[in-house]
């Protein structure tokens, strides 16, 4: 069993993949061709917003914005301690300060409450400046965009989206990607939706931030190639990657997110009772890039993952470590119990197997390894 089974879906989208990696390779516009144009307006379409900038990857796509904004030195920028490492990785690239922010227990997701307790305190500490936050939509569920955006207008600050791994998921019938000033994604292999290699987009509706952001993706471009009015990127997505992406979208569209939804209910009917299964909370759809469910204790989740390792099954751990305790981050200052429901998601969760093409029968199987490991850790705990 594959953890993302990349291969399944190809086998399924293998006609209409190859005429289109077959069109590129007749037409020879390996740079910025028609298929790059086509993409961004499909994906500004299905997002919503007026402009869609397509990219290297999802870390530059988190990057450019930050670069548009001028965000340098100085200046804070908030985030969420339980992602993934590119998220604060950028702040810092630029010279910022990342400051990181814990999460809510059910879902994981940045706490709008301990956002403002450290923007208050970076304020009254008065040394850096406010300027943006990065919320995260994590496994595949919206930040909750409501109380975010009231803080950000509050305290005056840009709000980026990373949803890497948000694309597809719904916040009050808003799809994933337009909830910031500017919102992002990746297309990762292993993402909801993905190319095979490295991807990413930028989403906005703010005209000027678009311009800025295509100039950035191509060396600070102005007028021409050759006049170079700013300090940009090489950051342009493949022609290649954007071809295999416009049949892989339109699965993504007709039934691949459905599918997702449905094998995720499969899960939380078969594990209820026995995990902490994912929680959706009203209003809000998820994408499932992961299916993470919470054990009460590391030692549980420890034996579990070893438990269906050994019945071949491979579950992640995303994330073990949590972004203010990282060694890259140690100059921070950060100390174990700064962050303290971050710092026990890392402890104690565990995602499973999830993709469109997964058989009910291999949702059982997984189940029943899970409920199996649980009354093997009952019975050895009593
Ligand atoms: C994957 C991911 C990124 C980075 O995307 P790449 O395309 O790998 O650069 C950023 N943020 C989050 C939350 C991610 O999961």
């Amino acid at each position: 069993m594959e953890f993302v089974d990349l291969r399944k879906q190809y086998q399924h989208l293998k006609t209409e993949i190859d005429a289109a990696i077959q069109e590129v390779l007749q037409h020879g516009k390996y740079i910025m061709g028609p298929e790059v144009g086509l993409l961004e307006s499909q994906l500004a379409a299905y997002v919503g917003v007026k402009h869609c900038i397509t990219c290297s990857n999802g870390t530059d796509a988190l990057l450019m914005p930050l670069m548009a904004w001028g965000i340098t030195k100085g200046d804070a920028v908030f985030t969420t301690a339980f992602s993934f490492f590119a998220t604060a990785e950028v702040i810092s690239l630029l010279g910022a300060t990342p400051v990181f922010v814990d999460i809510e227990p059910d879902t994981f997701l940045l706490s709008p409450q301990s956002l403002e307790e450290q923007i208050k305190r970076i304020l009254r500490e008065g040394i850096l400046k406010p300027r943006a936050v990065i919320p995260v939509d994590l496994f595949g569920l919206p930040a909750d965009y409501e109380a975010i955006s009231k803080i950000a207008v509050k305290y005056d600050l840009m709000i980026l989206e990373d949803s890497a791994q948000g694309f597809g998921g719904v916040f009050q019938g808003k799809k994933a990607g337009c909830f910031g000033t500017a919102g992002t994604t990746s297309f990762f292999p292993a993402k909801p939706l993905g190319c095979y290699g490295d991807g990413g987009a930028i989403f906005t509706d703010n005209d000027a931030l678009a311009a800025l952001l295509k100039s950035i993706r191509v060396h600070g471009h102005g007028e021409d190639k050759y006049d170079n009015v700013r300090i940009g990127l090489n950051a342009r997505l493949d022609t290649l990657q954007a071809a295999i992406l416009l049949p892989k979208l339109k699965a993504f569209r007709e039934y691949e997110l459905e599918q997702r939804n449905r094998i995720a209910s499969i899960y939380s009917d078969e594990l209820a009772g026995y995990v902490q299964c994912p929680a959706i909370p009203e209003g809000r759809g998820s994408s499932w890039a992961q299916y993470t469910i919470r054990l009460e204790s590391q030692e549980q989740r420890d034996f579990m993952k070893d438990r269906l390792s050994k019945a071949s099954i491979p579950a992640m751990i995303y994330y073990a470590k949590p972004l203010h305790l990282q060694t890259a981050y140690l100059e921070l200052g950060y100390r174990p119990g700064d962050l303290p429901e971050a710092e026990k998601a890392s402890n104690t969760v565990l995602s499973l197997p999830m993709h469109p093409y997964m058989l009910h029968s291999e949702i059982s199987t997984v189940a029943e390894s899970v409920r199996q490991s649980i009354r093997d850790d009952s019975a050895a705990a009593l």
